[in-house]
């Protein structure tokens, strides 16, 4: 059984020919491509919210390549390590283009699992990988999920609303929380900028009870330019490259890089 909300009166939604609707008469289209928009207009704070296409494409591009496959491989064990049933129902909340939404169902195939972004553009590109994931245009603050349903909510450098997380999760259910450390791709912040600015160590901790915590670094070798490019343009440095910088993108091939990521487990 779905598990979606109504984002309006947070009724179930049923699946009605080609739309889903709630008792109350609240009525939603399915796109399609399959996904369906859950985000509300007071929800939006732009006409289009989210990450730029030319972004999008350069991460799915990146993505695609494998660079970051021990991420989401680290994520998928996470998942198997604590799931309490076979086929646990899984969030991929922030989803973006579903890179790592969809390996995370190629792993769990029986599962339930929901990929949600704010970004229409985003999971519209998700929606084509493929058709056995509920794709959700949605607030992640205004989640449309029902009550205490989900075993996982995975969140990959993204903004969580603790609240939300709680709600949808059920009584001992999983947040698996990756966020980025200071030194993840630093070599990029030194091509792009003359000074970097070190954060400090602490990263963000979520308010429940901490499972288990760890800590992925990895070097590796971006092969070819064209790699090289999208990578820069999947993160926001690209957008803050100085005039005078522009340069080292003329002539830069292959890179080599540091993932250094944060991976939690909270028990919710
Ligand atoms: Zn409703």
């Amino acid at each position: 059984m779905n598990k979606l909300a109504c984002p309006k009166c947070h009724q179930p939604l049923v699946l009605d020919q080609r739309s889903f609707r709630c008792q109350e008469g609240h009525c939603y289209d399915i796109a399609k491509s399959k996904y369906i928009n859950l985000l509300l207009n007071p929800d939006k704070s732009t006409n289009n919210p989210g990450d730029s296409k030319e972004s999008l494409v350069s991460r799915k591009a990146f993505l695609n390549q494998g660079y970051y496959n021990i991420i989401c491989d680290q994520v998928i064990d996470c998942i198997d390590r604590y799931k309490k049933e076979d086929n646990p129902s899984i969030l991929d909340l922030g989803c973006g283009e579903g890179y790592y939404t969809q390996r995370i169902k190629q792993h769990f195939i029986d599962s339930d699992i929901y990929g949600l972004d704010i970004s229409k553009e985003a999971i519209n590109m998700a929606s084509k990988y493929r058709k056995d994931v509920t794709w959700i245009v949605g607030n992640s603050k205004n989640i449309p999920i029902l009550d205490h349903s989900l075993d996982f909510v995975s969140a990959l450098f993204t903004v969580v609303n603790q609240d939300e997380l709680k709600r949808v999760l059920k009584k001992g259910g999983y947040v698996i929380h990756v966020t980025a450390n200071p030194r993840h791709l630093i070599e990029i912040k030194e091509l792009i900028y003359d000074e970097i600015k070190v954060k400090s160590d602490k990263y963000i901790r979520l308010d429940f009870p901490k499972v288990e915590s760890f800590d992925l670094v990895k070097k590796v070798a971006i092969t070819s330019r064209e790699d090289a490019l999208n990578l820069l343009k999947m993160t926001p440095h690209y957008y803050h490259i100085k005039k005078e910088r522009r340069h080292v993108l003329d002539t830069l091939q292959g890179l080599d890089i540091t993932i250094d990521v944060k991976i939690t487990i909270y028990e919710v």
